[in-house]
């Protein structure tokens, strides 16, 4: 059986601890594989070296650094087929979607590239009298991501590639239930030619987490999870004087407006809530139709649609959705559907008793459709994390606006129409950070920047684009005089040498 340990100065470490978890097929319910947890020793250690490696990093020219990059982009791309198969065996989902986020990784990779022209400052002449005003962009330091299992290769390269790129050193703790396409991840960007010590992969669990949290030398940590331990992450890192991004759980409403076109909501609605087994940070699960006809039409349409979704392990190229990824997950979104029945919610599909010859102990859940949820109902205010779709009936396009505003999570949302009035007042209303106008999954490209409100994110940053370089850069300005022989005589009023 493989055990995966952790990457260190571009080679393979196995570290001191004697602490292993199992990494499990979720397709079939057994154990792949073993994973070290790394202890708060072997995680000191790991920053010792990134903290090393630092000076000489953020010494070498951004357009080096850049170098690296386009080599790491290259090898992704000629290796995408290898490592959507790693990918897809320990997380369960299809080869597209597997390949569909390592290719949106690049992208950020791509966005890395650029990193010269990215970190370039402002220049001021003349603010006084021979005295000129410039900023630059300096690197933090040395930066932490901690990463969620839903997309092991994309979430990971959403942090790492901007941090690196400008000037950084990076530890790396990715989820322990599928670090194996990281760590080849990890062996072509020393590959592409980065030096020993910039970027690292521990892998471990609460414990490598408090050390990281824990160790002065960690400046920065970007964190992607769910939001009770994203909450956790933020203020004790905060505590500990640290610069903390943490981007949390979600759920997202779809307003389906009475002038939209049904077939293209029905067809955004089974790719959004379905796709990924609704294993995504931005999956639509509820949507809300804008009045009783609209409802009707929408839940006659998405119900033989929902019922025809074909689910399989990814090994079977018709599958359009997998298992979910553990069997704690499997049991919480079966307790949740459980709920929603008690509750009063209408299972118009049950995907519930879904069995597959040969994987009857995987977690599979077929797709599920309630319709007449209501949003005092758990299945309405819980993020689910499965394939649920919960249809929530709003009498008009207001109460459909002030559910979403109401709701605690802020991360995604869309709203179908042909009426320009209608998105525009609701892309301006709404307070979520990434609103899509006929467009289901708004996730921005990697030049712009990904990140929800409200609980669905801790920290002022968003993350990658600008305002991913941002968060791993410090601002620094500098104000000089030249030539340098000219008195001024002693200031005392704050001026500048300029009269108050
Ligand atoms: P999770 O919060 O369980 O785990 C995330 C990371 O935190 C992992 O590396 C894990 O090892 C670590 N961790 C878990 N428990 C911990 C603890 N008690 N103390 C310290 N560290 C701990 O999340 P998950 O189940 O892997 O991922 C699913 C969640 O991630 C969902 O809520 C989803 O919405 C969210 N997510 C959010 C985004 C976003 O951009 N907002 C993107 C992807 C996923």
């Amino acid at each position: 059986m493989t055990t995966i340990g952790h990457f260190l100065s571009n080679k393979p470490w196995s570290g001191s601890s004697d602490r292993n978890g199992d990494i499990f097929n979720p397709a079939t319910g057994g154990i792949s594989g073993r994973v070290l947890l790394a202890s708060k020793q072997d995680v000191d250690a790991v920053i010792e070296l990134a903290a090393a490696a630092l000076p000489c990093w953020a010494a070498t020219p951004a357009a080096k650094r850049a170098t690296v990059m386009f080599e790491f982009r290259d090898l992704l791309k000629s290796n995408i087929d290898e490592l959507a198969e790693l990918l897809s065996a320990e997380h369960g989902k299809t080869i597209p979607d597997a390949k569909g986020e390592i290719a949106r990784g690049i992208e950020v990779v791509e966005f890395a590239c650029g990193i010269p022209h990215l970190l370039k400052g402002e220049y001021s002449e003349s603010v006084a009298i021979n005295v000129d005003s410039y900023t630059v962009r300096q690197p933090v330091g040395v930066v932490a991501g901690i990463t969620p299992f839903n997309f092991p290769a994309m979430v990971p390269l959403w942090m790492y590639p901007v941090a690196i790129a400008c000037g950084n050193t990076f530890v790396l703790k990715p989820s322990e239930k599928n670090p194996t396409v990281v760590l080849r991840i990890a062996e072509l960007l020393a590959e592409a030619g980065l030096p020993g010590g910039v970027f690292n992969v521990v892998n471990g669990d609460k414990e490598a987490v408090d050390a990281l949290l824990d160790n002065p030398k960690i400046e920065a940590v970007s964190f992607v999870g769910s939001t009770p331990i994203g909450h956790y992450i933020y203020s004790r890192g905060t505590a500990n004087g640290k610069r903390v991004q943490a981007l949390c759980g979600a759920k997202n409403h779809l307003v389906v407006m009475p002038d939209a076109d049904m077939d293209q909501v029905t067809d955004a609605l089974i790719g959004s809530a379905f796709g990924s087994a609704g294993e995504r940070c931005m999956a639509i699960s509820v949507a809300v139709p804008v009045g009783e006809g609209t409802a009707d039409r929408l839940v006659e349409a998405l119900e033989p649609r929902v019922r025809a979704l074909k689910v399989a392990p990814y090994t079977d190229p018709t599958s359009e959705l997998g298992p979910v990824i553990s069997k704690q997950s499997y049991d919480k979104i079966r307790n949740l559907i459980d709920q929603g029945l008690e509750q009063g919610a209408k299972l118009v599909v049950d995907g519930r008793e879904i069995s597959l010859q040969g994987y009857e102990d995987g977690y599979f859940i077929g797709g599920c459709l309630f319709d007449n949820v209501t949003t005092d109902m758990s299945i309405y205010k819980e993020e689910i994390f499965g394939p649920v779709l919960a249809v929530v009936r709003a009498g008009g396009y207001e109460e459909a606006v002030h559910m979403i505003n109401n709701h605690e999570y802020g991360n995604g949302t869309a709203i179908f129409t042909r009426d320009g009035d209608a998105a525009r007042d609701f892309w301006a209303r709404v307070r979520i950070g990434m609103v899509g106008v006929n467009v289901p999954i708004p996730v921005p490209v990697a030049y712009h920047s990904f990140g929800g409100w409200k609980r669905s994110l801790f920290g002022d940053h968003h993350i990658h684009g600008m305002e991913g370089v941002r968060f791993y850069t410090r601002l620094k300005t500098m104000t000089s005089r030249w030539p340098s022989g000219i008195r001024t005589g002693a200031e005392f009023n704050f001026t500048g040498g300029k009269d108050a």
